[in-house]
């Protein structure tokens, strides 16, 4: 289908206009003389809507509804406040084709990729569902007599969810669902390539407030980073800053907000890596590292960008890799033969060249592709090849991320090696292995082996499931997000002492006779 079809049948179903309010503090803010932002297709340039920007004293609207609604949400029980965001969860379920289809006129991701993250903010609520009637806390026997001593978990309050482009969707619902079953209330610093998509979810979870008649807890604030974003970050009355972006924007928002005693949650970039040893699967491992190099052309924190080969399987291995490489549809991503779109804007097609640039002048060798490519009938879209780059050692643009499908190739000899190159970059967010020899295995995954917070065998760096905590280390920025016990980010961990006898025994076995 073409983009001016599928743009009409996703703004209507959608209800968005070509101006759209992205303010939102119980209330939408109403339009006039507002600036706006607007948004375009990176797979024909065209232009899709706009959204307006909130200034400072649209903020303090927002800000203010924030403290106002947490009144009244974080003494809901938790378990009806899991009843709600189930509601929010089952109308994202209605709403998945057209917000997936959304996500790809805006961002770019393939069909499939869409419905792939609104699902993942559907499985997010589900999850939230069942966290609701689990925010345990421990009782601690107590060394005094007459005493309990006990872990109880409170909202942290308002909580500020700055997120990326490429997960539009679904990085907003890791952290509001999540913060919002805790009882917390959000405000959401949408990406500004990614503002109908944070426009049309708002709305539908808005919706579902409004029906109950409960207070509005997924607040909206569209602006750009160095404004809007800048005032949440640096303002006192937000308890935690969730900030998934780059490494670059990252340190400073991390930086601040420590600097002003705020908790931060920092999802940062990576460099991830797939070690393919030569007790590996091979066809295995060449679908695992194309998929994890070319799924969403590259833009995923996730993306393979280096892969490790054991010599005596090379050569067999590029073989493989540049035969899928070469049968690879690129283009329009409503195509559903398609598996590469186009990279988000213009911007990132000038980073794919320089860096593919740099590399050569750096010694890399390419394998395949390295072109931007121009799409009949969408030629003003930003689309580049898939691109492998053989490198003879790990350094310069290496150690950079680059968000685009470019994959760096390198060669091992042993383990100690493989795992050596693989932890010797600042990123630490997502690695693989491709084996079948347990020892390798185990080695990988030991306080040895990957120095990442996401470790897969036998399977791609990208395409993390919910149910795991998700997040790395090093300069990715040790943030933990999404499922396991995540939830904990979003609360204060309170530890309560109650004597309920008639003397102060102290503890330590210190006296105070008075
Ligand atoms: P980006 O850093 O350019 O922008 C991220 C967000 O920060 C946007 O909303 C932007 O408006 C805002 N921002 C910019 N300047 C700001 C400032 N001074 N103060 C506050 N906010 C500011 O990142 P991007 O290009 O949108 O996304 C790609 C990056 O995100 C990649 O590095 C990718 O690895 C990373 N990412 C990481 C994860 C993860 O979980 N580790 C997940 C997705 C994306």
């Amino acid at each position: 289908m073409t983009v001016e079809k599928t743009k009409q049948i996703v703004m209507d179903g959608l209800g968005l206009k070509e101006r759209n309010s992205g303010v939102y503090y119980g209330q939408w803010m109403g339009s006039e003389g507002k600036k706006t932002i607007e948004s375009f297709c990176p797979i024909n340039g065209s232009f899709l809507g706009s959204v307006t920007q909130g200034e400072e004293s649209d903020y303090e609207k927002v800000i203010i509804a924030a403290q106002k609604a947490f009144k009244v949400w974080s003494v809901i029980p938790a378990p009806r406040r899991g009843e709600i965001i189930g509601e929010i969860g089952a109308e994202l379920l209605k709403n998945k084709e057209l917000l997936g289809k959304l996500v790809s006129l805006e961002v770019g991701k393939t069909i499939s990729e869409g419905a792939g993250e609104i699902q993942e903010a559907i499985d997010i609520a589900n999850f939230a569902v069942g966290l609701s009637r689990q925010l345990y806390g421990l009782t601690i026997a107590s060394e005094r007599p007459d005493h309990r001593l006990m872990e109880q978990w409170h909202p942290l309050g308002t909580i500020g969810v700055i997120t990326s482009f490429n997960f539009p969707a679904a990085v907003w619902a890791w952290n509001a669902l999540i913060a919002a079953v805790v009882g917390n209330v959000t405000i959401w610093k949408p990406s500004s390539s990614a503002l109908l998509t944070a426009v049309a979810v708002s709305r539908i979870a808005n919706r579902v407030m409004e029906r109950n008649g409960l207070p509005p807890i997924f607040l909206l604030v569209c602006g750009s980073g160095r404004t809007v974003g800048n005032l949440l970050v640096n303002d006192k009355r937000v308890s935690l800053i969730s900030f998934t972006g780059s490494t670059k924007v990252g340190r400073s928002v991390g930086e601040q907000t420590a600097a002003r005693f705020g908790k931060s949650i920092l999802e940062l970039g990576g460099n991830n890596c797939a070690v393919v040893t030569s007790k590996a699967q091979i066809d295995l491992a060449v679908k695992g590292v194309a998929f994890g190099a070319m799924a969403t052309a590259g833009q995923r924190c996730t993306s393979t960008r280096r892969v490790l080969v054991h010599s005596s399987i090379y050569p067999e291995f590029i073989a493989k890799l540049t035969e899928v490489y070469s049968k690879v549809n690129i283009g329009s991503p409503l195509d559903s033969s398609v598996i590469v779109g186009p990279l988000v804007n213009n911007g990132a097609v000038e980073d794919f060249k320089k860096t593919v640039t740099e590399a050569k002048e750096q010694g890399g060798r390419i394998l395949f592709g390295g072109k931007t490519i121009t799409i009949p009938q969408n030629e003003n879209g930003c689309f580049v090849q898939p691109t492998i780059i053989e490198v003879p050692k790990q350094k310069g643009i290496v150690l950079e991320e680059t968000f685009a499908p470019i994959l760096y190739l390198m060669k091992f000899d042993s383990m100690d090696e493989a795992i050596s190159i693989h932890n010797g970059v600042p990123q630490g967010l997502s690695s693989a292995i491709f084996s079948t020899d347990m020892r390798e295995i185990e080695l990988f995954i030991s306080s040895l082996g990957s120095d990442c917070g996401i470790v897969n065998v036998n399977t791609s760096t990208a395409g993390a499931e919910i149910g795991g905590a998700f997040g790395g280390e090093k300069e990715t920025g040790g943030g933990r997000e999404s499922g396991s016990d995540s939830w904990k980010y979003y609360a204060r961990r309170q530890t309560v002492t109650i004597n309920y006898g008639y003397d102060i025994p102290l503890s330590q076995g210190i006296v105070f006779p008075v």
